[in-house]
């Protein structure tokens, strides 16, 4: 078959480029190629959910806030045949605490936020203790706090996006690509495990953790690795006051969950591969211990649950690769290398991508230095501070 965009990987990214392309240019055809319909170790379901404006780049901060806006709408704009579609969206704020030494990067950041028009407050430890009394503050040097962020189901995301896209025309074949046909520097065809082949004018790559794998079929190597993290759920006896999405600079990073709560300290130190093993002392061993020191409560805490799941880690900056041109294929456009950002920018990313697409330049956020030519210049753009 031939098409003008195929999209390898129908995780939240993947199907938010479909949408978008089809929403911009409802002739444009759009195949999806998603070669587990069910998810089952894809990173969107696996993921925590929260969604939040605190970061230091400015690309990243624009990405959240017009994703957050949108995941607001979400129900309503992905509705198909009059039924809302659900995300669970819950605008319960995030929290990021720091130690005196990393005020000045927090403080930053607050002033970046703030010139980018976020609704961002800085609390002093005494003002963080009134609002959160539970807390230990002893250790901390300053706080800020986004009321409009949250966290959402990732799921729903998901598949909102992707029902979505179908209604509007978008093709979603259940396959994997196993091959990809290489012309000078244009990819020209994939091939399929079923032994189909999708021609197209432009390719994208949104297959997350496993990106490594799709660009070596092209001959092309990119610094995405797959890195493991454990999302925990746990309870406490003891009642706490009601919290928002709470992170810290140790990766202490946790949300309240139904009766409990969800969350983790993801590790950069974890070995990279595609592993879905449980350390089932990693909680006792690195959660439980950050959380307790934060909050007396969880002294007493119970893990009843761990889920492991994949980063799709970008080792040479941690941040999103968007774009053509890896491996000088014009065509061949990557999107990943979120490294735990993935959900959350799905919307903004998605739209972007699809500008370029269609119109050959982003037309909103200009996400011109998230592109591939930082990796062989050499020129990495970190998140600072708490990421
Ligand atoms: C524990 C955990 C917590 C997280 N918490 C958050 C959070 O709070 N907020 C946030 O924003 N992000 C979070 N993330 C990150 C987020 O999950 C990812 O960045 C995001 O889901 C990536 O979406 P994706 O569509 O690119 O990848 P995926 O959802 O992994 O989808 C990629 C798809 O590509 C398919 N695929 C792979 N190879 C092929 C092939 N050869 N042919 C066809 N299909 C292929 C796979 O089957 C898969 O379905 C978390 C991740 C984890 C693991």
């Amino acid at each position: 078959m031939r098409t003008d965009v195929a999209i390898i990987g129908g995780g939240a990214t993947g199907a938010a480029v479909a949408y978008f392309i089809r929403l911009q240019d409802p002739a444009a055809d759009v195949c999806v190629i998603e070669r587990d319909p069910a998810y089952e170790l894809a990173s969107t379901p696996r993921a925590s959910g929260g969604v939040r404006r605190l970061f230091s780049l400015p690309e990243n901060i624009e990405l959240s806030q017009f994703s957050i806006d949108f995941f607001a709408g979400f129900p309503a704009a992905m509705a198909v045949a009059g039924r809302p579609a659900e995300i669970g969206f819950r605008r319960d704020g995030y929290l990021f605490i720091v130690p005196p030494e990393d005020r000045a990067v927090l403080r930053r950041n607050f002033d970046t936020q703030q010139r980018l028009g976020c609704a961002v407050t800085w609390l002093e430890p005494a003002e963080l203790k009134d609002t959160f009394p539970s807390m230990n503050v002893d250790d901390l040097g300053a706080a800020v706090h986004s009321p409009d962020d949250g966290w959402l189901d990732p799921y729903s995301v998901l598949t909102g996006f992707r029902e979505k896209a179908k209604s509007m025309g978008a093709a979603f074949l259940a396959d994997e690509v196993t091959g990809l046909a290489v012309a000078g520097a244009t990819v020209t065809a994939a091939a399929l495990k079923s032994g189909r082949r999708v021609e197209a004018a432009q390719f994208v790559v949104a297959a997350g953790a496993w990106a490594k794998q799709v660009c070596a079929l092209a001959g092309v190597s990119v610094p995405i690795e797959p890195l493991r993290r454990f999302e925990h759920y746990f309870e406490c006896q003891e009642p706490i006051e009601p919290l928002p999405y709470i992170k810290d600079t140790r990766r202490l990073a946790f949300r309240p969950e139904g009766r409990g709560y969800s969350g983790g300290v993801p590790t950069l130190a974890e070995p990279r591969g595609y592993n879905f093993g449980v350390d089932g002392r990693y909680f006792e061993r690195v959660v439980w211990p950050a959380l307790a020191h934060r909050f007396g409560q969880f002294e007493r805490t119970r893990c009843l649950r761990t889920l492991p799941g994949l980063y799709d880690q970008n080792d040479f900056d941690g941040n999103v690769i968007i774009g053509p041109g890896a491996g000088g294929l014009g065509n061949l456009h990557l999107l990943a290398g979120f490294s735990g950002h993935g959900l959350m920018h799905a919307p903004g990313c998605g739209r972007a991508l699809a500008e370029l697409l269609l119109t050959g330049r982003y037309q909103t956020i200009d996400l011109t230095r998230f592109g591939w030519q930082r990796v062989p210049d050499g020129t990495p753009l970190r998140e600072e501070g708490i990421i």
